[in-house]
Parts: structure tokens; sequence; C-alpha cells
């Protein structure tokens, strides 16, 4: 008994002590004593892996330090269509310099295939944050009760009650808002330019547009409601409105993407100009766009539900077209302080301010960004 109780202790230490697992990686936790050459020894690796993996620059080791002992695990990523360095590192969360380091062949630009090997990276798509579920809400309307909220969302009355605790059936008030489901949660992550879309939706038909290519019309679910809101303003002010295409959002999962620099982060959306001399049934055509021909009307209409709600980050209009829409904006009552925080128009296509800013090659649509939406930790 006394043997048990003495030992103990010492058994728990030593379970603690030198091969502490954490992530795959044995880690050693330096005493009094210890130098690099003995724990090569103890371990059997190399001083030089042993400095290596610890980034150290010389023999110097402290008490108390956590030491790597054990080859940090290796990923091998197959490069993709606009894929770059610095976005896997990025992405995987290594440095810059190392993923070079390890990749001596790798120049600037990849080419579609090539592996790329990261050592100790970890993949930021499968654990930045947990997947979770998000409730589904909706807003009670004039004319509703429960039997009809809960039928429109294919659930009972029962399980209606149940989603909304303290729910009181017979006294449901209009702009009252219930929870009728749970879905994943939908978020962008990284930037347009090297990110990707967890919980990604797909954008769904509208009379307001026509979607050019399901495959590539998917973006998070905050994207997806901005898009179609600003449609609906549309729609609902003018039901004769033509439709517009709407040209690439992100893939599914997001990521690199042919043809574009940015659209991996689930934000961006390509959508072609309303056109005066009329559309035809397959939406306004991806054509040059003139600013005599640019239906000034709705298209105002359409950015200003974006601009007015603080949605858009920016949208890239090529400047030839900023001054109609400039003056449509004045005309319909916007203030010189949204003219300016609106328009880059009129201090030049090189001005850095204005959401509506001009860049290369959109004259013959324009390009949508949403801002990162509230929760979103790790949109940038
Ligand atoms: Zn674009």
């Amino acid at each position: 008994m006394s043997f048990a109780r003495r030992t103990l202790p010492a058994l728990a230490l030593a379970l603690a002590w030198p091969g502490v697992v954490s992530a795959d990686r044995r880690v050693h936790v330096v005493s009094a004593g210890d130098t690099l050459g003995a724990l090569a020894a103890r371990y059997h690796v190399t001083i030089d892996e042993l400095r290596r993996w610890n980034e150290l620059a010389d023999d110097t080791i402290r008490v108390g330090q956590s030491l790597s002992v054990e080859q940090p695990p290796t990923l091998r990523y197959r490069a993709v269509a606009g894929d770059t360095l610095s976005c896997i590192a990025t992405r995987f969360g290594v440095p810059i310099e190392q993923l070079r380091e390890d990749n001596p062949g790798v120049g600037r630009r990849l080419e579609v295939g090539t592996v790329v090997v990261i050592v100790g990276g970890v993949d930021s798509r499968a654990s930045e944050t947990p997947d979770g579920s998000e409730p589904v809400r909706y807003r009670v309307v004039a004319g509703d009760n429960l039997a009809r909220i809960a039928r429109r969302h294919a659930l009972s009355v029962e399980a209606l009650v149940e989603l909304n605790p303290g729910l009181t059936p017979d006294r449901v008030r209009v702009g009252q808002t219930l929870v009728v489901g749970q879905t994943t949660r939908s978020e962008s992550l990284g930037v347009p330019w090297c990110g990707h879309v967890r919980g990604a939706r797909q954008l769904g038909e509208h009379p307001g547009y026509v979607v050019r290519n399901p495959a590539r019309s998917w973006a998070t679910a905050r994207t997806i409601e901005r898009l179609r809101r600003a449609f609906d303003v549309v729609t609902r002010r003018d039901p004769r409105a033509p439709r517009v295409r709407v040209h690439d959002l992100s893939l599914e999962g997001g990521g690199a993407i042919d043809d574009h620099r940015s659209h991996q982060s689930g934000r961006d959306a390509d959508i072609t100009y309303y056109r005066r001399s009329g559309c035809g049934p397959g939406g306004c055509p991806l054509e040059r766009m003139d600013p005599d021909q640019l239906d000034v009307r709705r298209q105002w209409t359409l950015f200003h539900a974006w601009l007015r709600a603080g949605d858009a980050e920016a949208i890239y209009v090529d400047y030839a077209l900023q001054a109609v829409l400039h003056r449509e904006a004045r005309r319909r009552g916007a203030t010189p302080a949204e003219l300016a925080a609106w328009f880059q128009y009129p201090r030049g296509p090189r001005h850095a301010e204005g959401v509506i800013r001009h860049f290369p090659n959109h004259r013959d649509h324009f390009h949508v960004r949403f801002g990162c939406a509230r929760g979103e930790r790790s949109c940038r």
C-alpha cells in the first residue's frame, strides 16, 4: 500500500514527461542536464533534424523548453489551376520561406498537378473551426399561423414548437422570427484570391436573373441572400425589368477557379449590365457596354440596394461607365457624402476610394464583392 502510494506520483510524472503527444508529434520538455546531442541519441534522430524541426539557430536549449523530437507530419498537396505558393502557405499555416526551402524545384507560378511538400502543415479547411450547424429563421408575415408556417417548411406543428421553446401557439405576431430548421454553418474563409467556402449554398433561380453555370454558382449563404435581396428590390420596383446574366460566383468548396484570380471565398459574383435595347430570354448579354446603352435606372436600383445596406465591399465597373451612374445616383437623391463614399468617379480610374471602382476587363460585366459577414472569423 505504502509502496503504491510512493510510486504513483513518479509514474504519473514519467507518463507526462518525455512523450507528450500533441497533434501527432512527440514533444520533449527540456530538463536540467539535457543537451541536443543526448536528445538526438535518445530519440534516434540527428542533431540537424532537431535544429530544423525546432527552428533553432544554434545548439542552445533551455530548461522547460518544448522540443519536437519526431519528424513533423508531411502533407503532399497537388496544385490546381490558380494556385500559388503563398496561397498554399497561408492555407496550410506554414511560413512561405519554409515552403520555398522544402520545394526547391517549384517556381513562382505553379503548374497544375505539381506536388508541393508541406512539412508540419495543417489543412485549414478541415481544422480552422469545427463544422457547426446554425438555425434557419423565418419572419412571420400577415396572415401566417403556425400550421401554415409548419407546412411551408415541411414540419409538424409539434416540431415547430420544439424548435422554438416558449412559443405560445396562438400568439404568433407579424415580424416575429421563428426557427424553422437547422442548416450547416456557411462561411467565407481566407481572402478572395486565396480562400475557401465552408457550407456553400448554390444560387437558385430568380425572376431577376439567369444563372449561366450552376457548377460555378456557389457562395456563402450570406452572399446568396445579399444577391437575391437586391434583385428582389429591382423586380418589385420594376416587374418588367429584363433578366441579367449571373456568371461565375465560386466553386462548391471555393478555392482556385479557372479564368479568375479571385472568386475563391464565396463573396464574388460577375453579372452583366442592364441594357437599354433589351436583353432577350437568355438574359442581358456579355457584350461591351457603352455609356449611352447602359440602362442606368435599373442598374442604379440594383447597385443602390447593396450600397444602402452596406453589403458591397467593391463593385468593379469600367471607369467609362461610372459618370452616367453617378449622374443617376445624384438625380435620385444620393448626398455628396454618399456619392464620395460610393463612387471612385470623378477622381480618376486610379483613385483608391469608392465602392464602385475601375478594374480592367469590366466593360462587359460588373463584379460585386461582398464584405465579410459578422461571425465569419476567418474571413479576410
Ligand atoms: Zn469577377
